[in-house]
């Protein structure tokens, strides 16, 4: 089992800005760590820090669940461009299990970021790397799919949202939406 559970929905770790990453030492290394085995037991595509519940902006991402083999850990990732279009998805997200819905994004973005060896590089992304990568950058954000479904996506999951923060309610005594 993994040493850190994947947070839900309701826990206020996920509605926080993350903090920016320093230098990158044996500390952030075990976070690495620690995410990539979290997302291979969730057989996700890609995790941000604040899932596991450390606010700091890291990111992993491993295409190998949809037949790709990228697979990188990005420190400080920001979008440096974005393209004018906008383009329907369907997605999920590993803090909101069984919920899916609809979100339209830019089809294609730069991110600038630092490698765990600590060297600034630029990705260019489209497809289902653009996707992931937009949708874990928000996390650093404070920021999560749920915000952009339409009212009948919300409609249609609501019941499983509100399973999520009744769990996290009685567990933490309180919940942030
Ligand atoms: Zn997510």
């Amino acid at each position: 089992m993994a040493k850190r559970e994947v947070i839900t929905y309701g826990h206020p770790v996920l509605r926080q800005v993350a903090k920016p990453v320093g230098k990158v030492d044996e500390r952030i290394r075990a976070i690495i760590q620690d995410m990539m085995e979290a997302l291979a037991e969730e057989e996700g595509i890609g995790l941000a820090a604040p899932q596991i519940g450390i606010s700091e902006r890291i990111v992993i991402i491993d295409l190998s669940k949809s037949g790709q083999q990228t697979k990188m850990a990005l420190l400080n990732p920001e979008i440096i461009f974005s393209s004018k279009d906008s383009v329907p998805y369907e997605e999920g997200c590993l803090s909101i299990p069984e919920v899916w819905g609809t979100v339209y994004r830019p089809s294609f973005i730069k991110v600038k970021a630092k490698t765990t060896t600590g060297k600034s590089i630029v990705i260019e992304a489209d497809e289902i790397l653009a996707r992931v990568l937009q949708h874990e950058i928000d996390h650093l954000n404070g920021k999560l799919f749920l915000d952009y479904l339409s009212e009948e996506d919300k409609a249609k999951n609501a019941e499983k949202i509100s399973a999520l923060l009744e769990e996290n309610r009685k567990k933490l005594g309180h919940v942030a939406l």
